[in-house]
């Protein structure tokens, strides 16, 4: 397979402090910045770093903005061109005209001073629609916030027929500044590979509990399902940091669980026993996520403390297409009951598949037809909702 292009920028400005304000912008964005105030690091920096975007400053003393541009028109380069100046439309705009002449692909022009939603607005339009997430932007979005926290009910069997949502789980969600919403599929996996999952779980576990105490308050009790990755279960302070990230807002351990997969549980075997019975002890719900699709399924779900068991979507979502996934969800739910877990069946999208659960004593259902993941402040509403839909008992 081909390797993916990254976003590059170059910006050649004599002015230090601007080259530092647009690399960081576009670092902020995802892009790979590089930064250099002198012509000849300019040539070296097109032949060698290969830019996708260049930022030029058309007026350097010392140098010639005009000339560079010449030069990357000779090169045939490909990337797309920005002029940046404090002279008047006029002078950019011939600028511009000159580039094209040239055979450059001119994307527009920044009048000084440039301000930081112009340059992202511009910057924007010339990233690409494939975009590798690179750490450096995660590293900003996880300093900023903008990683945001969604809620899926999950719903409780008190008795047949009747399911009352009495949980959540919670979802990490990126809101890009350019790219818009990413999945956590692909955030996740670039957080634990460049060391930035334990920040990025304490902040949505810090922030799930906050939103806890703003349910309680509207007298809606939840518990909250948090998802942990491999390495925070190598972690042997996780249990006290947890532990004390709940007392600190004064939320009951027994309202929260974490989920792990089972790949994860296999990380390494004795620490991660040791990190789980910890947090077990500790009073914390542990829940195996994605279960019946990982290696070694049965011997973790023996050897390890969990208290639920979540049946993944994968045979539930078939249970009405074959038969032995109906066999495999009821064999699932009656283990875990031996074992004295609860089970959850995830990807609950129609009515049917809800009924058939009721039927063979699931005693959690999570999924589309419950809700979809949702802003907790909208949660609120349709479990309330949900909940008055019950039938009595
Ligand atoms: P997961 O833990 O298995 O979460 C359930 C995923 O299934 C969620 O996708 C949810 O939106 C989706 N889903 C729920 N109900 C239905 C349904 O009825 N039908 C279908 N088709 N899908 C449904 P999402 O939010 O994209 O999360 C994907 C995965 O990302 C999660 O899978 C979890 O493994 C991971 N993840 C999310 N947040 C975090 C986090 O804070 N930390 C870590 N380590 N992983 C996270
Ligand atoms: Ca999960
Ligand atoms: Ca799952």
């Amino acid at each position: 397979m081909p390797e993916l292009d990254n976003n590059k920028l170059l910006v050649i400005d004599d002015q230090p402090d601007l080259c530092e304000f647009i690399s960081e912008a576009a670092r902020g964005m995802g892009f790979e910045a590089i930064a250099v105030t002198e012509p000849d690091a300019f040539r070296r920096a097109v032949q060698e770093f290969q830019p996708t975007v260049v930022v030029l400053d058309l007026q350097m003393p010392g140098a010639d903005g005009i000339e560079l541009l010449r030069y990357l028109g000779e090169r045939g380069t490909k990337a797309q061109v920005l002029v940046a100046s404090g002279m008047d439309q006029r002078v950019l705009a011939t600028a511009q005209q000159l580039g094209r002449s040239q055979g450059l692909n001119m994307l527009g022009a920044l009048q000084k001073p440039i301000l930081l939603a112009d340059l992202e607005a511009t910057l924007r339009q010339c990233m690409r629609a494939d975009t590798p997430l690179t750490p450096e932007a995660l590293t900003a979005a996880i300093e900023r916030r903008e990683i945001q926290v969604h809620y899926q009910p999950k719903a409780t069997r008190v008795a047949p027929g009747r399911w009352v949502v009495e949980g959540v789980e919670a979802l990490a969600r990126w809101h890009h500044p350019s790219l818009g919403a990413i999945s956590p599929l692909r955030f996740i996996s670039v957080a634990e590979k460049h060391g930035l999952i334990r920040r990025l779980t304490e902040q949505v576990i810090e922030t799930a509990l906050r939103q806890c105490r703003v349910w309680d308050a509207a007298g809606l009790q939840l518990s909250v399902a948090i998802n942990l990755s491999p390495q925070l279960l190598n972690d042997l302070a996780f249990p006290d940091q947890v532990a004390r990230m709940a007392a600190q807002v004064g939320a009951d351990a027994r309202r929260i669980i974490f989920e792990v997969t089972e790949s994860a549980a296999m990380f390494d075997p004795g620490t991660t026993m040791d990190v789980l019975t910890r947090m077990r002890v500790k009073n914390f719900g542990l829940s195996i996520d994605d279960f019946g699709t990982g290696y070694s399924s049965l011997k973790q779900l023996y050897l390890m403390p969990f208290s639920e068991l979540k049946i993944d979507t994968s045979f539930v979502r078939d249970v009405f297409a074959h038969e032995d996934a109906r066999t495999m969800v009821e064999t699932m739910v009656l283990l875990a009951h031996k074992l004295r877990l609860t089970a959850c069946a995830e990807g609950v999208e129609t009515q049917e598949i809800l009924d058939f659960l009721d039927g063979v004593g699931c005693d959690r259902a999570q999924g589309y037809f419950i809700g979809r993941p949702m802003a907790g402040d909208v949660l609120e509403g349709a479990v309330k909702e949900w909940n008055a839909k019950q039938p009595q008992s």
